[in-house]
């Protein structure tokens, strides 16, 4: 199609403020899908998607807009997915597009991630239409909303458009701004073929698919196509563009979007926000914006049953062939046994991971406790990247550590300031910016370390807010900081799996922390169990658990028996969760104690 006719953007929004609802409608006002293929939400096809109500994968649906001004437009909407653990992903969505519907909730306003997804079209120079949703409920107070898009943003809103995604209003102003506001896609379909991969993933029956926008030149079926950085050859096999089902199609042209697979074998060799040219046709230069995606929080995955570990490394790598930020080595735990030290992009990208493991693969398992990976300077001059704290290296050879640091923006209410500005100091962080932003609310920015986010930081800054505060994060650098490694002994033996990195001035108070609350979870054994924590040789807190006396029923005194049931059960399920480490049983909740500080 003639690039003037097509029109990419893709809908910015923090969670919940409607961007699932409204790509819904578009759909349905275009006739992408007739009101009786409508299953709500679409594009959040995965379960773990459908059901958390957040977008993992990018998707890309081309719709057919017959506009006010006569003509037919191709209006592909790009959807991304919404969570700071995958900033990467959504940024090279944006690449692929002209323009975004900036989407702010008219009851809540302008968010953390809103503020975040902005600061990342502005950078790609998108044009940005401001859509303020929701403006059926009688909290609506579209005014004030415009009036934060232009105080904070720094956004014209006065052609903001009014919509409620969920009874139809505005729909269709919000396609005719996307057709007079968005810059029409760009390019030459005769100059040599230069496309963007934005996502990928990997299909049993054909292999990677590819999700690209093609910038300059045309790729068809048979075409031998190279990507830049893993120079390798390939023949196209068939293309094509969701609509929202898969529709084949004999070539995607410069300013089109859609979908190709070639036969590549594992999502790891189609790399998001790398380029693809033709193989008869070099181009001298790569698409911008292309970065290794590399992990930032670590944590190890056992199986409970030690002879599910050949099931749980096939899971494994299944997983990985779909997810190359994703990544994972064999590791052995004196306590644990033989499992994997795995690299994740954040902690929602782990529980996702450990959430597919147990549901698709059902498989139970021990996760301990996630970190972040730490570059030290020994005395040879060596610097060593560590991001297991089994791994740390001897204290006598260590000259520096650093730690990963983030720039956290907080949105909040007045009314909790007290609290949240407590839980950042106490956090470590650095206030960098304090900004009252209208409406009672204020905005934070902090430097802090990456650590103490992995830790209870979401969980403390929600009850800290009731519910008020956003969050988001990117990674800033590196700081110099005394981190030590703290051992935790049950029964007189170290419990590797526990071991965790805190800085020097907490260490005594989270250890103290720790092994109260682990006195609390492991349950009482024939013997006395004694508990420490210790920074080498130095015990720094111990607590220990009373032998056992009589069996836990007696303490019913025969009485009632539905109490007695639960109990066992309880207890049954209690079982499935343990690991005997040495002489004691340990359950599940232990090693994931480590992670909460109060
Ligand atoms: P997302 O997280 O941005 O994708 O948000 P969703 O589209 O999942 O919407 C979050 C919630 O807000 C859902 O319960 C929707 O039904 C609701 N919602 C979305 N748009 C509207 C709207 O225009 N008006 C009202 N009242 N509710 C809406
Ligand atoms: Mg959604």
């Amino acid at each position: 199609m003639d690039p003037a006719y097509i029109r990419n953007f893709s809908i910015i929004a923090h969670i919940d403020h409607g961007k699932s609802t409204l790509a819904d409608r578009l759909l349905e006002y275009t006739g992408a899908l007739s009101q009786r293929e409508m299953k709500e939400q679409v594009l959040d096809s995965m379960d773990l998607e459908r059901e958390r109500g957040i977008t993992i994968k990018a998707h890309a649906v081309r719709l057919e807009y017959h506009a006010d001004d006569g003509n037919l437009y191709q209006l592909n909407l790009i959807d991304t997915p919404g969570h700071v653990d995958f900033t990467y992903e959504v940024s090279r969505s944006l690449q692929a597009c002209e323009g975004a519907l900036l989407v702010v909730d008219a009851s809540q306003g302008v968010e953390a991630q809103t503020l975040a997804n902005t600061y990342l079209a502005i950078h790609h120079n998108l044009e940005l239409i401001p859509v303020i949703n929701k403006i059926d409920l009688p909290s609506a107070e579209p005014e004030r909303i415009k009036e934060q898009i232009e105080n904070i943003i720094g956004l014209d809103a006065s052609e903001a458009v009014l919509a409620s995604a969920k009874s139809g209003i505005g729909i269709h102003e919000i396609c005719e701004a996307v057709v007079k506001r968005v810059p029409h896609a760009k390019g030459d379909p005769d100059k040599p073929l230069r496309a963007l991969i934005f996502d990928s993933w990997f299909d049993p029956y054909r292999g990677v698919i590819i999700l690209t926008r093609i910038l300059d030149g045309k790729v068809r079926k048979g075409q031998k196509i190279r990507l830049w950085t893993t120079e390798t050859t390939y023949e196209v096999d068939g293309l094509g563009f969701q609509s929202p089902k898969p529709v084949p199609c004999d070539e995607l042209s410069a300013g089109e979007v859609g979908f190709l697979f070639a036969n590549i074998k594992t999502v790891s060799d189609a790399k998001i926000g790398d380029t693809i040219y033709e193989a008869a046709r070099p181009i001298t230069e790569p698409l911008p914006g292309f970065e290794e995606m590399k992990p930032m929080v670590f944590a190890g995955l056992y199986p409970i049953e030690s002879h599910e570990h050949g099931l749980l490394r096939d899971a494994l790598e299944k997983l990985r062939l779909n997810d190359s930020a994703f990544n994972f080595e064999p590791e052995n735990s004196v306590a644990l046994g033989f499992g994997f030290r795995c690299g994740f992009l954040g902690l929602l990208h782990l529980e996702i991971v450990q959430e597919r493991l147990e549901r698709e693969f059902q498989i139970d398992l021990i996760t301990t406790a996630p970190g972040v990976r730490y570059l030290i300077t020994l005395g040879n001059g060596d610097v060593l990247e560590v991001d297991n704290p089994t791994k740390w290296p001897n204290p006598s050879e260590i000259i520096k550590i650093e730690e990963p640091i983030i720039d956290a923006t907080v949105i909040t209410r007045e009314e909790y300031l007290g609290e949240i500005l407590k839980l950042l100091e106490e956090k470590r962080g650095d206030q960098k910016k304090f900004e009252h932003i209208g409406g009672g609310r204020v905005m934070l920015v902090y430097e802090m370390p990456l650590n103490e986010v992995v830790l209870d930081f979401y969980d403390r800054l929600k009850s800290a807010s009731r519910g008020y505060a956003s969050l988001d994060y990117h990674l800033s650098g590196h700081r110099v900081s005394p981190m030590v490694k703290m051992d935790v002994l049950v029964a007189g033996d170290p419990v590797d799996a526990l071991s965790i990195i805190v800085h020097k001035d907490f260490a005594y108070e989270r250890g103290k922390g720790l092994i109260e609350r682990l006195r609390k979870l492991i349950p009482r054994q024939q013997f006395e169990v004694a508990l420490q924590a210790a920074i080498g040789a130095k015990i720094i807190a111990r607590e220990s658990i009373a032998a056992l006396r009589k069996n836990v029923i007696a303490k019913c005194y025969g009485g009632d028996i539905s109490r007695k049931r639960k109990l066992l059960e309880k207890q049954k399920e209690g079982k499935r969760r343990m690991k005997r480490v040495g002489r004691v049983e340990i359950p599940q909740e232990a090693f994931l104690s480590v992670l909460k500080v109060s």
